[in-house]
């Protein structure tokens, strides 16, 4: 292998002195890094600045071919800062060499890859993962996540989305952490720490982007890439948490999303891009369009590519991602005047700078360890985490007379289309998974049930009865292999299977590519098809269990008046089958808890715990009052409220305790809630806690959530959590977009669920 020449000036001037030592002061090294990245721009020409700012994804790209495709001699120019969504060490390795060997400036490139919730070792989608609430376990699967994608090459992921979201219909409510902007802050954190580490000075840790910035989340009718248009309170208040809280903990990257934000596409939008995440919130790493973010400004009507592009690099877009608008029109775009040399030279700084932080300068081979690949990838230790993780995301919705858990005895009819697929256990955005290795849901509950229980299969229905649908909801190697004989037949081969069961599990809901990017529904329920199975096989007398997959929150009302016993698991990832295994037969007790809330019907959406009041509020318990905020046809409650989640035990919770009535703005104010395990297991409760500010300069929600602890106790076992709230707890974005708390009286709420509360008061003085 050669070195290119920077790389032994690197390596002799600032190696040897230990780069990545952490006694050197942070301006040293920064000083070093300045150095070395304008020493290097200084010997690049336009056409090289620019080409760092492209980044194709891998399109033809397997080893062999690398050397004759476009890409290649793209790579050989200088043109290319960045490859993404190419899978293998051997290939990742072969197209750095070309870069290495073959361009002028042997500049390494940055390899991206969508690795949302783990790399071949899946975890649970995340909204499933957001509902363990559990940091620490989150932060660990984005840390082997890291560890995996390190160890073939890759060094840069998409994630984490962190996109606030209150519309299911929305596909995408699956890659983010649900409504809430608090938790889903915590999370957007331990994400990024979990990828990146402190730094990168380990070759396990791998660059964060955090995505989609912003506000996509809030697409008019939940349709995908549709317009967003939201007060500056609600975008600072409820949206931009979450983004800005991966920005403080130091996301390397960011996203900019498709929709546009106050009338301008993200990809161009200066005001978003550099004044807010920029100026306000000083962040230093460089941002990257989503999937031809760029050419898609010229259908949003913001004129053609070269216009676009110019106006994504004023705006503050530092990398150009598949669309190639940058690479062919920037330097057009410099000799009319309509881009300055800073603004691209800027570009290329960020981007040479990320590259230098990875150590890619010292190392353009530094994630290319055959050996860690061959050693380090979908390990045993990695996969029995993924299973503990999965068990903590399932929620148990409902659970009739104790249904579950399951006996080990007996015979267990297991029914439904999604019983028997290995390739849908780990949802939308698992571009690195391999399906062969994983289990179904049959295997799995066979092998858990081993000689104890018999374990009985039939598919019941397809996906849904529409065949052309089924297409669309199963793409990417996600088939659900439609069964071609007429559902009536189908469904008969069932009832016998159910008729020589004790207990029948269905498992259904939606396919993986049922939710994701360009999955949006207008329908949440579960398809028709699928509830005439339940309905008769529930007709039997038995038992049923629906074990349920979806991506987003759905429409269960039926499925929550018929069946008995109802278990989210969403999409678990790759130990999936294990995990539910464990949960319905009661060697892991369920403690996940909905961080999206699950309407009764579609009309009701948008739906969020932490809404404001109207003027006309209903009064407490009812549906209907006229001329009150209200529908004829449903009532505002939800089916199942934001923080829900049921146990195999039962948790009792006494009221708030608060140390005082009064806060000063320079107090800490103490809350003590007692809660017990009243039930006949152990068990893991989320104790949460809320608030209200009753009166303000601007409307306040009705609840916002403030602080969380999850607990274990053992059956008969109280404790009693404790809770701080401090001024900043209470602080929000004014009407003038200054983050300030207001003097006054709050309610604290804690519980169980955002619903299920007990209250106390207290009043904040100056
Ligand atoms: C998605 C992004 C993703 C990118 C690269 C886009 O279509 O919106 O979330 O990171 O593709 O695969």
């Amino acid at each position: 292998m050669k070195f290119p020449f920077y790389a032994i000036l690197f390596l002799a001037t600032f190696f040897s002195d230990a780069v990545f030592s952490q006694q050197k002061t942070a301006t040293a090294d920064q000083q070093k890094k300045n150095a070395f990245v304008a020493a290097l721009m200084k010997k690049m020409t336009l056409e090289e600045k620019i080409g760092q700012l492209n980044l194709p994804s891998s399109g033809d790209f397997t080893t062999g071919t690398a050397t004759n495709s476009g890409i290649a001699q793209k790579i050989e120019k200088g043109e290319v800062g960045g490859l993404f969504n190419i899978k293998s060490v051997e290939k990742i390795r072969a197209v750095q060499q070309l870069a290495i060997e073959k361009s002028r400036l042997k500049i390494p490139m940055i390899f991206g890859m969508d690795v949302i919730h783990g790399y071949e070792t899946v975890f649970p989608i995340p909204l499933g993962l957001s509902c363990s609430w559990d940091l620490p376990a989150i932060e660990r699967s984005a840390q082997i996540a890291a560890s995996e994608a390190s160890a073939d090459g890759i060094c840069w992921t998409f994630s984490p989305m962190v996109d606030i979201s209150r519309d299911p219909r929305w596909g995408r409510v699956s890659e983010g952490s649900g409504e809430d902007p608090y938790l889903g802050s915590q999370i957007a954190r331990a994400m990024v720490r979990g990828y990146q580490g402190k730094d990168y000075t380990q070759s396990n840790r791998i660059m964060a982007c955090v995505k989609h910035y912003a506000l996509y989340g809030a697409v008019e009718a939940g349709r995908e890439y549709n317009t967003v248009d939201m007060s500056h309170l609600r975008m600072y208040n409820d949206y931009f948490p979450p983004y800005k809280a991966a920005v403080d903990a130091g996301a390397g990257s960011v996203m900019a999303s498709f929709n546009e934000v106050d009338g301008i596409p993200a990809t161009g939008n200066k005001w978003l891009l550099t004044n807010v995440l920029r100026n306000q919130w000083g962040f230093k790493g460089f941002v990257v369009t989503d999937y031809t973010g760029i050419n898609e400004m010229t259908a949003h009507g913001m004129g053609d590519l070269q216009q676009v592009s110019a106006l994504a690099l004023r705006a503050g877009v530092d990398m150009d991602m598949v669309g190639e608008g940058f690479l062919s029109t920037l330097k057009k775009s410099l000799a009319q005047g309509k881009v300055t040399q800073q603004e691209i030279d800027q570009a290329c700084r960020r981007i040479l700078e990320a590259k230098y932080d990875l150590g890619l300068f010292a190392d353009p081979y530094r994630f290319c360890n055959l050996k860690r690949a061959q050693t380090e990838i979908y390990t045993e230790a990695n996969r029995k985490i993924a299973r503990e993780t999965a068990t903590k995301s399932f929620v148990l919705l409902k659970n009739e007379n104790h249904i579950l858990p399951l006996k080990k005895t007996g015979t267990i009819a297991l029914i439904g289309p999604l019983a028997d697929s290995k390739e849908n256990m780990t949802g939308t955005w698992s571009v690195a998974a391999d399906a062969t290795k994983y289990k179904s849901l049959l295997t799995a509950l066979k092998e858990a049930a081993g000689s104890k229980a018999k374990i009985l299969y039939a598919k019941g229905s397809n996906l849904d009865a529409d065949s052309a649908f089924e297409a669309r909801a199963t793409m990417f190697g996600k088939s659900l292999h439609r069964d071609p004989r007429p559902s009536e037949e189908i469904l008969k081969e069932a009832l016998k299977t159910a008729e020589k069961a004790d207990v029948i599990v269905v498992a259904g809901g939606e396919a993986a590519e049922m939710s994701g990017e360009s999955s949006s529904r207008s329908n949440i329920k579960v398809p028709q098809i699928q509830q005439d199975l339940m309905q008769a096989l529930l007709k039997t007398g038995k038992p049923v269990v629906l074990v349920l997959f979806t991506g987003r929150p759905l429409d269960l009302t039926w499925e929550n008046k018929n069946v008995p016993a109802i278990l989210n698991v969403w999409f678990g990832g790759s130990e999936a089958g294990d995990a539910i295994s464990d949960v319905l037969f009661g060697a892991i007790n369920p403690s996940g808890k909905l961080t999206a809330t699950f309407p009764q019907n579609v009309g009701q959406i948008p739906l969020a715990y932490n809404h404001k009041n109207t003027g006309r509020p209903l009064a407490e318990g009812e549906w209907f009052q006229k001329f009150r905020s209200n529908y004829l046809d449903v009532s505002n409650d939800p089916l199942y409220p934001f923080g829900f989640g049921l146990s195999y035990t039962s948790f009792t919770y006494e009221k708030p305790v608060l140390d005082k009535a009064q806060m000063h703005k320079k107090d800490e104010l103490h809350v003590s809630v007692k809660v017990t395990n009243t039930g006949n297991f152990d068990g893991e409760e989320v104790v949460q806690m809320y608030i209200q500010d009753l009166v303000g300069s601007i409307t306040r929600p009705v609840k916002e959530l403030k602080a969380f602890q999850k607990i274990f106790l053992k059956q008969g076992e109280s404790r009693n959590v404790q809770f701080t709230i401090n001024n900043n707890d209470l602080k929000f974005y004014n009407s003038e977009l200054k983050f300030d708390s207001e003097t006054g009286g709050f309610k604290v709420y804690t519980g169980t669920n955002s619903r299920d509360v007990k209250e106390a008061s207290f009043s904040l003085l100056p």
